[in-house]
């Protein structure tokens, strides 16, 4: 069996066109979302990762606000660069680009950005109230991974889901998304044992570990749905999944491709986050 690809791009481009008619309904009420994205460093990943947000900003009708600065920029400094956007009524959402600097506390970056401007859904109080069910703003790429799968018209309730990969960021709360849709998780990680069998027995697997083609044709159960989120870069410089393509492609039903899979939906999902700090804004 060839497994079907799910269209990261395609499905990007819709979330895209969705977010910009919103903006032009917020607009036409005389508010227009935007995005502060704070970038310290030269980072060259980081830097490409910044130029798409702004440019998906741009598609989508949304300002932003790009704040560069520099690799020595002090934590006090940061802070108080995130304290004068939080108290910016024009700015609707706050991302500061992760990593940042190894002086720096990335945690007290994140906990001074105020929940209702936290598009990128990473603050504690975010993170506590997409746990028992509260309206919040989903992490971007979680989020990303549970529309994929649901444009495969499969069905989440009843599933067995299984997630390789509990960061704050990715594993664990594209788990907590599943379990909300009434999937039966697993999640495993370094310390799992007998991950091949459980990982067989996945009707949906999201690959989050962070190792090109660690996961194989041999842990994919037939007709699976397999959801790619890593993002290598190889020797060979180009961008590899955490899923061997070719043998799980074999197997699977549905399969994202690296690149053109999760990344740009994570991207189309923060512009969805943005819009909606700008409506919840409005509504205050
Ligand atoms: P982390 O390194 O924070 O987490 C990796 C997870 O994989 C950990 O939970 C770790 O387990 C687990 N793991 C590592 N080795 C094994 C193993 N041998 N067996 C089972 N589990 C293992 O990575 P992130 O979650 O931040 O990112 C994961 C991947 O997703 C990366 O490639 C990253 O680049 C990519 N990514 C892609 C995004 C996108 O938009 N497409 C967005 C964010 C990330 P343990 O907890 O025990 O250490």
């Amino acid at each position: 069996m060839e497994a079907k690809l799910i269209e990261g791009k395609a499905l990007a481009a819709e979330v895209k066109r969705e977010a910009a008619q919103q903006t032009e309904a917020l607009k036409a009420k005389g508010i227009t979302p935007c995005l502060a994205v704070i970038l310290v460093g030269e980072d060259p990943a980081s830097q490409v990762y910044v130029r798409g947000k702004i440019n998906d900003c741009a598609q989508c009708g949304i300002e932003s606000r790009n704040i560069r600065l520099p690799e020595e920029t002090t934590q006090e400094e940061l802070l108080a660069r995130v304290d004068e956007l939080a108290g910016d009524p024009a700015v609707h959402g706050i991302l500061v680009q992760l990593p940042l600097p190894a002086h720096i506390d990335e945690k007290a970056i994140i906990d001074a950005i105020p929940p209702e401007k936290d598009v990128d859904g990473f603050s504690p109080v975010n993170v506590g109230r997409m746990q028992i069910g509260e309206p919040c703003y989903l992490p971007c790429t979680p989020a990303g991974c549970i529309r994929m799968i649901e444009s495969t018209g499969v069905p989440i309730p009843g599933k067995h889901a299984v997630v390789i990969g509990r960061s704050n960021i990715v594993g664990k709360p594209a788990a907590m998304l599943l379990l909300a849709k009434n999937a039966t998780v697993t999640i495993c990680h370094s310390k799992t044992q007998n991950l091949q069998a459980i990982c067989a027995s996945a009707d949906i697997l999201v690959a989050a570990v962070g190792r090109a083609g660690f996961v194989t044709g041999d842990m994919i159960k037939p007709g699976a749905v397999v959801i790619d989120v890593g993002i290598n870069r190889g020797a060979d410089g180009k961008l590899h999944g955490d899923v061997d393509f070719e043998t799980a492609a074999q197997k699977a039903a549905w399969i994202t491709p690296v690149p053109g899979g999760v990344g740009p939906m994570t991207r189309a999902m923060l512009m969805l986050n943005t819009v909606e700090a700008a409506r919840r804004a409005m509504e205050k």
